[in-house]
């Protein structure tokens, strides 16, 4: 069965899935996205995505054409029509189009694209094994140039530091904010455990507020394990007892070596293990 893409409210065969040249989603980057995870059938915290895009969109003075209700029915609309259970789902909006200069005035019809499909999860292994992952010299964008709470189109700051996590055979790489202060990934967000604490950078670090940070903290509370939003720098990475990542995408995932230096014991530790498996649990029963 082809996928059906839902461009505008209207279910498309992925082939046909297409919008013009001149949007400024594509001559600029102009437009704000989320990417979301379904388990069987129903997204998690789908309101609390559908909020940052609304938030991310204000940021960028763009007025998304419809309401969250809509975007909500579409989303449900658009995973029936492809019969997906456990999948991802993006959301796009973009500027809409409009001539070759940067006016944003001078645009029209933003596009609201609903994608969805079938997840390629990380191989299991690095869930297992933990992840090896390296610092960026690419800094993360200034909150004053281009907030990093603004999920835009425009990812090319994260591309770049991806690449250079590619090139040293890493599939994550680290990235650090303007003062030399750890942020975020390129596409998830960074937890470390020290003597029991739980540690994440504050959201002034310059990061998404992201949404599975958000839960891991939740559940961590639950769990009764202490958790601190608190600068942290590339020492307290090498000298953490504990490392994960998380995100939509990848979940909850073991980190176990950062720049050649080995975290912890050099396999996910007990903290991780126990946080992956109640986010598992969570997410299944869909809170
Ligand atoms: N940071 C960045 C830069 C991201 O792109 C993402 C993925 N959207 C995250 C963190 C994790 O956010 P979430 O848990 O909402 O997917």
């Amino acid at each position: 069965m082809t996928l059906q893409v839902n461009i505008n409210g209207t279910l498309v065969p992925k082939e046909d899935a297409k919008i013009s040249v001149f949007d400024h989603g594509l001559l600029y980057g102009d437009g704000v996205f989320e990417g979301m995870r379904s388990y069987g059938g129903r997204v998690f915290r789908l309101e609390q995505h559908l909020r940052r895009l609304w938030d991310s969109a204000r940021a960028i003075c763009l007025d998304i054409p419809i309401s969250r209700e809509e975007m909500a029915d579409r989303v449900n609309t658009t995973l029936q029509a492809n019969g997906i259970q456990d999948g991802y789902v993006r959301l796009i909006v973009t500027r809409g189009i409009g001539t070759l200069g940067l006016d944003a005035h001078l645009t029209r019809d933003p596009q609201v694209i609903v994608i969805t499909d079938h997840i390629a999860l990380y191989p299991r292994e690095y869930y297992d094994e933990g992840l090896k992952i390296v610092t960026a010299s690419t800094v993360r964008n200034h909150p004053g140039a281009l907030n990093p709470r603004i999920k835009s189109l425009n990812y090319l700051n994260n591309i770049l530091a991806k690449i250079e996590g590619h090139q040293a055979g890493c599939v994550e790489a680290l990235m650090l904010n303007h003062l030399g202060e750890v942020s975020e990934c390129t596409g998830d967000n960074i937890f470390l455990v020290r003597d029991g604490i739980l540690r994440t950078p504050p959201i002034s670090a310059g990061i998404l507020e992201g949404v599975t940070r958000q839960a891991v903290i939740e559940l961590a509370k639950e769990e009764g394990i202490p958790v601190e939003e608190i600068t942290l720098t590339r020492h307290d990475v090498y000298s953490a007892d504990e490392c994960f990542l998380t995100g939509s995408a990848a979940e909850v995932v073991p980190v176990v070596m950062v720049d050649e230096r080995t975290i912890g014991e050099g396999k996910p530790g007990p903290i991780t293990r126990r946080l992956i498996d109640r986010f598992h649990r969570l997410v299944r029963s869909s809170e």
